[in-house]
């Protein structure tokens, strides 16, 4: 059987993390290469270094020294990428330099190796719906709202022109919020978790009924190594999830699965100012059938939360 060079960018994070979980199953790998700074949220306990196969480059992507000892690569999945929109509201310039420069130097290595390239962006591009809008398709015009979203927009309209200008193979993912285990504490989800260990009241930011969609990472971590393999280039894939919450159901739901294994714990919630310029409801929909989005898991935050207890 042919093997081949992989590389997977940002895999100390929380969604590269599992992606890389999911093509250790395949037999096709000659060499995994990860490539991470270990940045805000990311820890070197989230990567399966164990494997033979797997070869860490510990870099920001954005230097040319992350590549220097890289062989001929065949298959990219770009996920490395200032990932926090309230940290790109406090420090918007990090933003520009991993999401714009680091996927400008992936696009460099992509063309030079010739390889096949996903890069995983966000619906967040979509900027935001009302409560009645429909969802968003592949075809909704770009309108990003945040330093964080506008970086992760400027980085597809890169990759679209490598795929016009120099006929680069690519295709850019697009997915709503992931839940699992070893996401970084800052995000929502541990967050709740953390304050209802400690004793704390938990922030929800407005009056909590913002909408989200969620999908579990293993599912999205699925999709994007699905398209890797089948997916066409220059197409856009949406990756939807199977549920939608308001951020006030969010925090119920995680409640819930909590007191199954801390019963003894007294929940209480405090609202705090909103998210500059936040985001009201995102929604999305695709015209793909990739398998791995149809087959995907019911909502169900227990693996998620017996990660955080341990
Ligand atoms: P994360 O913050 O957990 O992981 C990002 C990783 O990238 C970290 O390990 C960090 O160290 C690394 N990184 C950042 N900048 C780097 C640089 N310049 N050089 C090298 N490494 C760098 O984020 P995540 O939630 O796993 O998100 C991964 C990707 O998926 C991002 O591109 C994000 O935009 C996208 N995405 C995330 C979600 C979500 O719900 N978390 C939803 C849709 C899309």
């Amino acid at each position: 059987m042919k093997r081949y060079n992989y590389l997977v960018t940002g895999a100390a994070g929380f969604i590269g993390s599992h992606v890389v979980d999911e093509l250790l199953k395949r037999d096709d790998i000659l060499q995994l290469f990860i490539i991470d700074k270990l940045g805000e949220g990311s820890s070197v306990s989230n990567m399966n270094v164990h494997d033979k196969r797997v070869r860490f480059i510990m870099e920001d992507i954005a230097n040319d020294s992350a590549y220097e000892d890289l062989p001929n690569i065949d298959f990219i999945l770009h996920l490395a990428a200032e990932s926090h929109v309230d940290r790109s509201i406090t420090n918007p310039l990090a933003c520009m330099t991993s999401n714009l420069m680091g996927t400008a130097k992936i696009l460099e290595l992509t063309r030079k190796d010739g390889a096949r390239l996903v890069s995983v962006s966000t619906d967040e591009v979509y900027g935001h719906l009302q409560l009645d809008e429909p969802a968003f398709t592949e075809e909704t015009i770009l309108a990003p709202r945040s330093p964080y979203s506008a970086t992760k927009a400027g980085a597809d309209l890169l990759v679209q022109s490598y795929i016009t200008t120099y006929g680069i193979d690519a295709s850019i993912t697009r997915c709503c919020n992931n839940y699992g285990p070893r996401q970084a504490c800052e995000k929502l989800i541990p967050t709740v978790i953390g304050k209802l260990l400690k004793d704390e009241p938990i922030p929800i930011y407005g009056n909590g009924q913002n909408i989200r969609e969620w999908v579990h990472v293993t599912d999205h971590a699925k999709a994007i190594i699905e398209v890797l393999h089948t997916g066409h280039t220059d197409t856009v894939y949406n990756i939807p999830g199977s549920i939608h919450l308001t951020n006030l159901e969010m925090v119920d739901k995680i409640i819930e699965k909590v007191l199954e294994f801390k019963p003894e714990i007294n929940p209480s919630i405090e609202f705090v100012d909103d998210r500059a310029g936040h985001d009201f409801k995102y929604s999305i929909s695709t015209k793909h059938s990739l398998k791995s989005v149809r087959d995907q898991r019911d909502f169900d935050l227990s693996d998620t939360v017996e990660f955080y207890l341990k």
